[in-house]
């Protein structure tokens, strides 16, 4: 469902997919120049076939060297040196630095500490010398670039996959891999490395290009391999042979010259691509096209007065990777003092409209494009202080579960006082003060506010958690399921408890709910979300008695099937 609707191919912008093509076939010409060099190459490249310093001929069409060897043989030849050494020295960094980077990531600790200063010195010491050093302890030769150059190259890859490990080790389904027992060893195996396998290729086709480069200057410093002449050490012996003081350099250095620019451009070509197609977000903030099929979205219902909204989401497109979208193109606007619910499917999106709107999104979500202004700003572009400034007093969540989202070895009064001194700067007896009044509003005696959440029911505790949301007075409060883990007598009370508040605080309420029967007593206007999308967006009554999409009139109907009385309702 990427592709077209997002105006990219297979979660690649088009200018890099063409560059890719450019790239790769670059690559191919090379490649297939270093395979058949011996067919490819007109004379040995070791043997001396013409007299020394000979000019480009019909016989040679690069002349010659100071001894003899043809050129032109020689630089199909050392396709196959660069091209070996750059691979495999990228392969060796690849490996270890992706070993590393898991391992420090998953077991962090000690591991990760001595692992990443590890890291953390190679990484501040410069290339360049580094790699003269070593090259000059390890004396010249084939082996020792390989070495010297996977050595300084591994660094940079591990403590790129390390933060990827680390956010994705904190995955609700590692955890619960964990939770069942799954063996350290599994776990790293069927689950973090091929979340970070797409990564890892892309990593390894630049490293491929840098340790091209490398290769060159190392031969060009004269650490190259003596038998096998590569691009870089035609470079070191035009250079020492005074090539470019006459015409030489023309045909001894430019083509050697050009031989590597290219390689390392079809490899970046390549790599960018890649590179782009694992993370979304480097695919920038693009202008995503409305695919406007099979929508019947009644833009006629949006609030008046759109101008001063809490909460307007325009074109908001949020992917998981990989091009997985998570949402796709979703518009919605709430108005002063409206409630709108959000409904649909498990899976459709709906946690992840509301995740955005306060800013905490889970770490693999990208924000494709889109804006999501919360009082006229947009927390997708806000930094992080101006988020959190924002955050529980202008708009607050109240999360699904009320248990996990209470500490449970604090007393509620404690971490309501919490919450208010986050926000304010009032003594902790106002805030304490202000705490009970909340506690009041949200029907919880104030005695109990030293209580702990485990002395509480399921719905006590989740209005103390709507307390907690509204003890600094948001505009806009997002209510995800909220009342998912409570039986219906007890939803019926939570949600009557939010329109309570609606009316005494003034507030703007976004609720997200797969229970319509509910949402249609409580909202002003209902928006349906299937597979990422809102296909339906209207008035309560317009969409209980009209419903435009076949996927809210399948939810309708099961609705009126199951319960018959909504329909009175939805007719009140
Ligand atoms: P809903 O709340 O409607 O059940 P979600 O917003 O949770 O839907 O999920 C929407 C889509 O995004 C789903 O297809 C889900 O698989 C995917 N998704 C949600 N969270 C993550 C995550 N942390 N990592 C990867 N994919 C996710
Ligand atoms: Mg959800």
């Amino acid at each position: 469902m990427t592709g077209a609707a997002t105006g990219r191919t297979s979660g690649v912008s088009r200018r890099s997919l063409r560059m890719a093509v450019a790239g790769g076939s670059i690559l191919t010409v090379l490649l297939l120049c270093a395979i058949a060099a011996p067919w490819v190459a007109p004379y040995d490249p070791a043997e001396r076939v013409t007299t020394p310093f000979a000019k480009p001929s019909g016989a040679h069409w690069l002349g010659a060297d100071d001894v003899g060897h043809d050129l032109l043989s020689q630089l199909i030849y050392g396709a196959r040196v660069s091209l070996l050494i750059g691979v495999v020295a990228a392969l060796a960094a690849t490996v270890v630095g992706a070993l590393v980077g898991v391992l420090a990531g998953y077991c962090r600790g000690s591991v990760d500490a001595i692992l990443m200063r590890i890291v953390d010195v190679i990484l501040t010491l410069p290339v360049l010398p580094l790699t003269i050093v070593i090259g000059v302890f390890m004396g010249p030769g084939l082996t020792t670039q390989i070495l010297v150059i996977s050595s300084v190259l591994w660094a940079g890859l591990a403590r790129e996959l390390r933060s990827q490990v680390l956010s994705l080790r904190e995955r609700d389904y590692i955890h619960s891999l964990n939770s069942m027992g799954a063996p350290t060893w599994y776990v790293l195996r069927r689950h973090i490395s091929r979340a970070v396998f797409p990564l890892i290729v892309p990593q390894f086709i630049l490293a491929v290009k840098t340790a091209i480069l490398l290769e060159a200057s190392l031969a060009f410093l004269g650490l190259g391999d003596v038998t096998n002449a590569s691009w870089g050490s035609m470079l070191a012996l035009a250079q020492g042979r005074n090539a470019f003081l006459t015409d030489a350099w023309l045909w001894w250095i430019l083509p050697p010259g050009l031989a590597i620019a290219l390689t390392v451009l079809g490899f970046a070509l390549i790599g960018n691509a890649l590179e782009e197609r694992s993370r979304p977000v480097l695919l920038r903030r693009k202008k995503i096209k409305r695919g406007d099929e099979g929508r019947a979205q009644s833009t006629a219902d949006e609030p008046a007065g759109r101008a001063d909204a809490p909460l307007v989401i325009e074109n908001l497109t949020i992917s998981y990777g990989e091009g997985r979208l998570g949402v796709r193109d979703v518009s919605l606007t709430l108005g002063v003092d409206e409630v709108v619910a959000l409904v649909g499917e498990s899976g459709s999106g709906k946690s992840t409209v509301a995740a955005s709107t306060i800013g905490l999104l889970a770490p693999a979500a990208e924000i494709v494009g889109g804006a999501v202004r919360v009082c006229g700003q947009d927390v997708t572009r806000l930094p992080l202080r101006d988020l959190q400034a924002l955050r529980g007093s202008r708009i607050a969540l109240v999360p699904q579960e009320a248990m996990s989202a209470l500490n449970p070895v604090r007393r509620i009064g404690d971490q309501l006082v919490e919450s208010v001194l986050v926000h304010t700067s009032c003594t902790r007896d106002e805030a304490r003060e202000r705490s009970v009044d909340m506690l009041e509003k949200v029907g919880i005696d104030a005695s109990r506010i030293d209580a702990y959440p485990h002395q509480l029911s399921g719905g006590m505790r989740q209005r103390v958690v709507i307390a907690m949301a509204l003890v600094n007075e948001p505009a806009v409060l997002i209510a995800d399921e909220p009342t998912s883990g409570l039986d219906v007598l007890m939803e019926e009370e939570i949600l009557e408890l939010l329109l309570t508040l609606r009316h005494s605080l003034g507030l703007s309420l976004l609720i997200v709910s797969h229970n319509l029967p509910i949402v249609e007593r409580i909202a002003d206007r209902i928006a349906v979300m299937k597979d990422g999308e809102i296909v339906e967006i209207g008035s309560v009554r317009a969409i209980t008695t009209n419903p435009q999409h076949p996927y809210t009139r399948r939810l309708i109907d099961a609705v009126a099937r199951l319960e018959p009385a909504a329909e009175l309702q939805a007719a009140r």
